[in-house]
């Protein structure tokens, strides 16, 4: 049910002029060294909606000194955990305040579809901080198990400066997997939004400071990844690098880390995620109804996406019509209308190379069965439809690349091994589903899928309190859970004769 007052303020938060963004450094807002700023354009009209600071390597300096300042300082990192409990507690609080406002200053800067941005973005946001805030005083080191002359301590330290580099997708709920569990541990951040999602989160920011975060522990900069981004990759004072974002960049960052200071890099890179549906699953429409949000939602750029529709041939006629249907009928458009079901792409390069993989994909072979095109142009802003294209094989790039787009591909297996062939067949391990009713075969499953989450008889939405991560090229860290904590707590051993 779209609540008409919800609606009426969006549309009033949607006219608020944004002015000029500065950098977010020591709690308080600076120009770029040279006063250097990039144009922000709204994906839902082509529009320029404001500007934001673009930092240097001097501003990224700045901002790590800051942080490593307060760091020294202590007035967090060594505050006890029911202290930083509390202020952590107040950020969800204020989060939650600002909820709206939060995620329509997001819809407008990156396109999400803002039904599904105000629950992934603050709320999202706003849970995280608050499982980490619960989490800090109930995690201990340890006691080593030696001989009665010896004491042995294992205690858990923060590392000290936390860089975290963010996507442009969901920026909210994924700086908030870096942001809070780093906080939590006593860590001070320097955070880098990517270039086109960078409003919300120097907002966040000012929360974090308004809830009483000491000066400094909380610095954002922002700018091109290429600039900004490298800087804080190759700073010598940076001692762990949390990163979601492309494999490329990934490597990028890998490669930083070995011409600086070593710094521990984190990766949560892309998928290819395969969504494997058998004759015998309990319910075809629930599960096309679910396949079909699974890779649309958001236009399709959800890293964990079911990207690869595979589906076992007896059904496949049937359940591929079902997913068209469902596909050509979703409503596409404003993303700031509650009843949009997709919204804008976050750009217009971004919708340049979906478009490059629906043409190759055709040259290929595929089959498209709907969409495949631009939409609204007049509108201005970057729109694409929901895109099926049949008759994919394993070797072609659209079985092999992610696309982080509104585009399934969708192929045929004939059984279970095929179909275990098929979905660990490309170099990505992020998600995957399988819809069976037969239990032992979704074990099965779950054990041959080399992938960080199986879902079984359902698609996306794990909680908090399951990690999320992928093996292979798909990265090797894990955000949520209490397993993020390890990123962001160094293990120091104290060995006492007694
Ligand atoms: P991207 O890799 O282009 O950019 C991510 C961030 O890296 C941005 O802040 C960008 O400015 C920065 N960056 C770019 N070049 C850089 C460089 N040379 N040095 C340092 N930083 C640099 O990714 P994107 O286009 O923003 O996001 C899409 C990608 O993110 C997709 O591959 C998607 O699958 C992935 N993703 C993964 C997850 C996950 O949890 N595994 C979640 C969301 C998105």
């Amino acid at each position: 049910m779209v609540s008409r007052s919800t609606q009426e303020s969006i549309d009033a938060l949607r006219l608020n002029s944004i002015p000029p963004q500065g950098l977010f450094i020591g709690g308080k807002s600076h120009d770029a060294e040279g006063g250097k700023t990039l144009e922000v354009v709204s994906p839902i009209d082509g529009q320029p909606l404001t500007s934001i600071a673009a930092a240097g390597t001097a501003d990224v300096d700045a901002a790590v000194k800051v942080a490593r300042r307060a760091y020294e300082k202590g007035a967090w990192s060594r505050a006890a955990p029911a202290a930083r409990k509390k202020v952590l507690l107040r950020i969800a609080e204020l989060i939650d305040k600002h909820a709206l406002e939060l995620a329509v200053l997001g819809v407008r800067d990156n396109g999400t579809e803002i039904a599904m941005a105000l629950k992934a973005e603050p709320d999202s946001a706003a849970g995280t901080f608050r499982y980490y805030a619960e989490a800090i005083d109930k995690v201990y080191g340890e006691i080593a198990p030696t001989a009665d002359n010896i004491l042995g301590l294992i205690h858990r330290e923060p590392v000290g400066v936390v860089a975290a580099i963010v996507p442009w997708n969901f920026p909210m709920m994924i700086g908030a997997w870096k942001i809070a569990p780093a906080l939590a541990a006593g860590n001070s951040v320097v955070l880098k939004p990517a270039e086109t999602a960078s409003l919300s989160l120097l907002r966040l920011a000012e929360i974090c400071a308004e809830a009483g975060l000491p000066e400094g522990t909380l610095n954002v900069v922002t700018g091109r990844g290429d600039v900004t981004g490298e800087a804080l990759g190759l700073h010598m004072d940076v001692d762990v690098l949390a990163f979601t974002g492309s494999g490329g960049v990934g490597r990028r960052l890998l490669e930083y880390s070995a011409r600086s200071n070593l710094k521990r890099v984190y990766l949560e890179l892309g998928g290819k995620s395969p969504n494997i549906v058998f004759a015998d699953a309990l319910d075809l429409d629930q599960a096309a109804k679910v396949s079909a949000s699974g890779i649309f939602r958001n236009s399709g750029q959800v890293c964990v996406a079911g990207s690869r529709l595979l589906v076992e041939k007896s059904i496949h006629r049937e359940f591929v019509a079902k997913v068209v249907a469902i596909a050509a009928s979703m409503k596409v458009g404003d993303p700031l209308d509650l009843s949009t079901e997709a919204g804008a792409v976050s750009s217009a390069d971004q919708l340049d190379k979906n478009l490059a993989h629906v043409r190759t994909a055709l040259a290929e072979g595929g089959e498209l069965r709907t969409g495949g095109s631009r939409i609204l142009e007049e509108t201005g802003g970057f729109y694409m439809a929901p895109t099926v294209l049949d008759a994919v094989r394993p070797d072609m790039k659209l079985a092999l690349e992610e696309v982080f787009g509104p585009v399934l591909g969708v192929m045929a297996f004939d059984d279970e091994d095929e179909a275990i062939r098929f979905a660990n067949s490309t170099r990505y391990g992020l998600a995957s589903a399988v819809w069976t009713q037969n239990l032992s075969r979704a074990h099965r499953m779950v054990r041959a899928i080399k992938a960080g989450v199986v879902h079984v008889n359902t698609y996306g939405g794990a909680d908090g309190t399951v990690p999320l991560g992928g093996v292979k090229q798909s990265g090797n860290g894990h955000d949520k859970s209490l397993h993020a904590l390890d990123k962001f707590h160094d293990l120091k051993t104290a060995w006492i004769q007694l």
